[in-house]
């Protein structure tokens, strides 16, 4: 079976390369001259382990399953990580039971902060170009530059990975049945270490302002959520840095007076009241959706890939798990969206 994949963010990369070692032939287009450009390259780096996601959600089934496979291919494909853990203050006792129900470890201190050892950093964009090479490596022929603008007669299957822009892929396909629209997120990096993820009390339908560790030993606040129309506008608005000054400094002290050395925004692409659109389209049988897939991607990426390769190609993969040579970005990954989308 000859499988397109369109888009080469996390997602996309995950699935060609799940879909490669299943033995099926495939070819993943990127638009961008990189993979990782858009959201897969400015997000928050965090490897969620689902420990407050709604139970019974495919989001969080697929978050869960992710969570399971990462450990074996961050090892085997040597992608860095902090295993840090994250701590919430002022927990509710609900999430501590949110997070059993979901099987995630998690412990409520006498203080009220709910730590979890298995929440995780990255550097996202090591990650995403490490399961390009992967896939690669596995038999994927990766073409960047590669904007699809037909509906890819050539092919038995096209895999619709595209972010903020699979409304318009499916489109071609015939298939209106969503729209994708940008929610803004902003960050501030500071030369100020940390040495665990900080997190807000969750509120409906965001995470909210957090404050992270990078590999490189920065930290960084942020993200805000601004519901934007524009896609590509990858600004960071002016009264950012007070929206997200504010918070941080509230979880991190050492925050107070600190002057960021850099600002990045990244643009979720947020399904118009649908989350997690997985699944074959209704207008075109060869198309299959993997869209909509808004805050959590990077976590679930793994777990979303073996459940669209479950749609496509029967049985477990056949070729092994094999790093690539993936292309070393030059400076931190946060730096490298935003002077590619030419905001710092
Ligand atoms: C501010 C912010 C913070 C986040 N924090 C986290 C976090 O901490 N943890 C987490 O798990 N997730 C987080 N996320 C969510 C995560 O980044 C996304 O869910 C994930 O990156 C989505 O991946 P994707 O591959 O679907 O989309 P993208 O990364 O957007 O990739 C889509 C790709 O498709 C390409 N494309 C589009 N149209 C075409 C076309 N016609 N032809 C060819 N190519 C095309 C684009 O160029 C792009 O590279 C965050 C997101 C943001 C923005």
């Amino acid at each position: 079976m000859r499988i397109a994949v369109v888009g080469g963010g996390v997602v996309g990369c995950a699935v060609a390369l799940e879909l490669a070692r299943r033995d099926a032939a495939v070819v993943l287009f990127e638009a961008e001259p990189e993979l990782g450009l858009a959201a897969s390259g400015t997000n928050s780096g965090i490897l969620h382990t689902g420990f407050d996601s709604t139970p019974g959600e495919l989001e969080t089934e697929l978050i869960l399953r992710g969570a399971a496979l990462r450990p074996r291919v961050i090892g085997e494909l040597g992608i860095p990580v902090l295993k840090c853990g994250a701590e919430l203050g002022g927990a509710p006792p609900e999430l501590l039971d949110n997070a059993r129900r979901n099987g995630v470890e998690a412990e409520l201190r006498e203080d009220g902060t709910l730590v979890v050892p298995g929440e995780w950093v990255t550097d996202p964009v090591a990650y995403t170009l490490g399961l390009g090479a992967a896939a690669e490596a596995a038999g994927a022929e990766l073409r960047t530059g590669a904007r699809v603008d037909d509906d890819l007669p050539g092919f038995d299957r096209v895999v619709n990975c595209a972010g903020l822009h699979a409304d318009t892929v499916a489109r071609l396909f015939g298939d209106r049945s969503f729209e994708v629209y940008p929610r803004k997120g902003e960050f501030l990096v500071f030369a100020v270490p940390l040495d665990r993820i900080l997190l807000p009390v969750p509120a409906k339908g965001t995470k909210g302002v957090l404050v992270f560790p990078t590999l490189d030993g920065r930290c960084v606040a942020g993200p805000t959520a601004v519901d934007a129309d524009d896609k590509d506008d990858w600004s960071v608005r002016e009264r950012a840095r007070e929206e997200i000054v504010a918070k941080a400094v509230a979880m991190h002290p050492p925050l107070d007076g600190a002057r960021p050395v850099a600002a990045y925004a990244g643009l979720r692409p947020a399904g118009r009241g649908v989350n997690y659109v997985v699944g074959p389209s209704r207008a075109d049988a060869r198309l299959v959706n993997v869209a909509a897939i808004r805050s959590t991607g990077l976590s679930a990426s793994l777990g979303i890939a073996e459940h669209v390769a479950d749609l496509l190609v029967e049985g477990p993969a056949r070729r092994p798990l094999a790093p690539g040579r993936p292309p070393v970005a030059a400076g931190p990954w946060w730096r490298r969206t935003a002077e590619h989308r030419a905001i710092v």
